[in-house]
């Protein structure tokens, strides 16, 4: 059961619903996301959804 964002595609450009393929197990909002547009199946990396408003490293 994979989790559905609301995502912008680049592909559809649109929002469109967008499965979560690779989620890191860690909850850490720096890493990025593999995200699968339903509507075109066009899979691309973007970040998590969280405010990037912590800059550790
Ligand atoms: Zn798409």
């Amino acid at each position: 059961m994979n989790d559905i964002e609301i995502r912008f595609c680049e592909n559809c450009m649109v929002r469109t619903k967008h499965e979560i393929v690779i989620q890191p197990e860690l909850l850490t909002y720096k890493r990025k996301r593999l995200y699968r547009c339903t509507v075109c199946k066009k899979e691309s990396w973007k970040r998590g959804l969280r405010p990037s408003s912590e800059a550790v490293y």
